[in-house]
């Protein structure tokens, strides 16, 4: 423990955000680091608990305690060492995760909790600045050779651990670059795309071959897999979710992950015929998640006209809910940095109509309030309020609806059994499918998810591989079940 007495003298103390005016002009990360001084103190506010529920809020299992003690006595290469114990991409978590380790921080009780998360990113950073982070190729290879389906962090998080047990790693993306959902679905604003080139260049180092631009089961033959030791299918839950609404077809109507992908693309240099843009539109969001989130704040930067928001949830409290108490992650109202640069949010609604001109471009969306009824034993009905029906000016209408669950092209190529949810189905813990040499990981296993769980999944699965192959594994494996975090 840094100071016994850190968290009653210091306050948390967060990274400030560039003024909206400022950022919505670039696609650019817009947080102002904290000094090292100031990360200090930070660090001195984890009071070592007994018992450190952080430490098992964390799907990884991260040794929080410890890399906060070593922040707060200035050892950034030990604080790096540990955190990279638990953790291949730091710099993905301490950018992006929710930080369910900070929901279950014991100080949350009282106070505000130890900034866990920026205090992880800082060490990542410094530790690359530093150059701490070299690549790590194994000593010796053992002949077997994998072959992983999928470049998102789950992939890239298995790749990494099955070469530094000495296999030899093949990951196929069917996208034009590495990165998965971290590449073309968050925003370059959320995180800075040099950040996965960065860390894919010491992957490459280390011995593991990318190639792109290859689509399992549809331009590359999946029967060539047999060629592999084994596989690791890593591709993600990304069945886009839409609605049965009439004039969901007009011009206009876009899913939210071709107008993200296609900005980001635009913004490393990529002519895209006709994109997308919410410039000088009456822009309407559907969907309140992380996705909707971002499609906000990429419609700002194009200059929208106005951005509105539907949920047809209720809007959850301002505080934690009596139904999810500390340790649990939070039932709890969430308001994003891309809400804070404009938009109108409107919750318990639902879309009736998406209502076109005579040459079927979109004009206005017709909407109707709801409410939920809870009977106990049912499933919640959703009841429409009688004299709520609205017209909304709209010309684009961007749905961010969430994922129904994994593509199916390889699970029907490659015989993959899929679950009730329609999740790749693997034996909970030896992630292992129907066919014994392939496993899966990731979002294509639990369904749409977190990245932190995709890392987590991904070292997991690595070692079951490794035990598969080898008979045993010296990989390491967390002693937590990370639980606490029902995502
Ligand atoms: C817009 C958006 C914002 C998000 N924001 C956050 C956030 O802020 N924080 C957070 O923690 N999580 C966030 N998430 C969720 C997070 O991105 C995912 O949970 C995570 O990326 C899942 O990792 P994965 O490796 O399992 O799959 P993915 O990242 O989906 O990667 C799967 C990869 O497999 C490839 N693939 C699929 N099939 C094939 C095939 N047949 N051949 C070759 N390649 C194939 C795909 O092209 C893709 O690159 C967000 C998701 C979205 C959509
Ligand atoms: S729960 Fe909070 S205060 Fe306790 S060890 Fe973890 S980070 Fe430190």
């Amino acid at each position: 423990m840094g100071k016994v007495t850190g968290f009653k003298e210091f306050e948390r103390q967060d990274e400030a955000y560039k003024p909206v005016k400022e950022r919505v002009e670039h696609y650019k990360e817009f947080t102002v680091p904290l000094s090292e001084p100031e990360l200090t103190k930070q660090g001195s506010r984890c009071m070592d608990c007994g018992i450190p529920f952080c430490h098992s809020g964390c799907p990884l299992g991260n040794l929080i305690p410890d890399f906060n003690h070593m922040v707060h006595q200035g050892e950034w290469q030990k604080a790096s060492w540990l955190l990279h114990s638990t953790n291949n991409f730091p710099e993905f978590t301490g950018r992006l995760c929710p930080a369910p380790c900070e929901k279950s921080c014991v100080l949350g009780i009282i106070e505000d909790p130890v900034s866990i998360e920026n205090i992880e990113k800082n060490i990542v950073e410094r530790a690359f600045k530093e150059g701490w982070i070299k690549p790590q190729p194994p000593k010796s290879r053992t002949g077997k050779t994998i072959a992983i389906v999928g470049s998102g962090p789950a992939g890239l998080a298995a790749a990494q651990q099955l070469n530094r047990a000495g296999h030899t790693v093949t990951v196929f993306e069917r996208d034009d670059a590495i990165g998965g959902l971290l590449r073309y679905g968050i925003p370059n604003f959320k995180m800075e795309k040099e950040i996965i080139d960065r860390r894919v260049a010491i992957l490459e180092a280390e011995g593991i071959t990318f190639k792109v631009n290859v689509n399992v089961g549809v331009n590359y033959d999946a029967k060539e897999l047999k060629a592999f030791d084994a596989v690791v299918l890593c591709g993600g839950a990304t069945e886009r979710r839409s609605l049965p609404t009439p004039g969901i077809d007009a011009d206009g109507v876009v899913q939210a992950m071709d107008f993200l992908t296609q900005q980001t693309k635009v913004v490393f240099g990529q002519d895209i015929k006709e994109q997308v843009l919410a410039t000088d539109k009456h822009v309407i969001v559907i969907g309140g998640g992380d996705t909707g989130s971002d499609c906000i704040g990429t419609s700002n930067r194009h200059g929208a006209k106005s951005v509105v928001n539907f949920e047809i949830m209720p809007k959850p409290p301002g505080h934690r809910s009596p139904t999810t108490p500390w340790p649990y992650w939070p039932l709890q109202l969430k308001t994003s940095s891309s809400h804070e640069e404009g938009v109108e949010r409107n919750w318990l609604i639902n879309t009736k109509e998406f209502v076109t001109d005579k040459n079927g471009k979109l004009t206005a969306l017709k909407t109707v309030n709801v409410e939920w009824k809870m009977v106990p034993g049912e499933r919640p009905q959703l009841i429409e309020i009688e004299g709520t029906e609205k017209t909304w000016p709209c010309d684009l209408a961007l749905l961010a609806l969430g994922f129904t669950g994994p593509e199916s092209t390889l699970s029907d190529k490659l015989g993959i059994e899929r679950d009730a949810r329609s999740n790749y189905k693997a034996e909970y813990g030896k992630y292992q499918t129907n066919i014994p040499n392939i496993f899966t990981a990731g979002d294509m296993r639990r369904g749409q998810s977190l990245i932190v769980w995709a890392i987590s999944e991904g070292r997991e699965a690595a070692r079951q591989v490794d035990i598969y192959l080898m008979g045993k594994s010296n990989l390491p494996s967390k002693d937590v079940s990370g639980d606490l975090v029902a995502l």
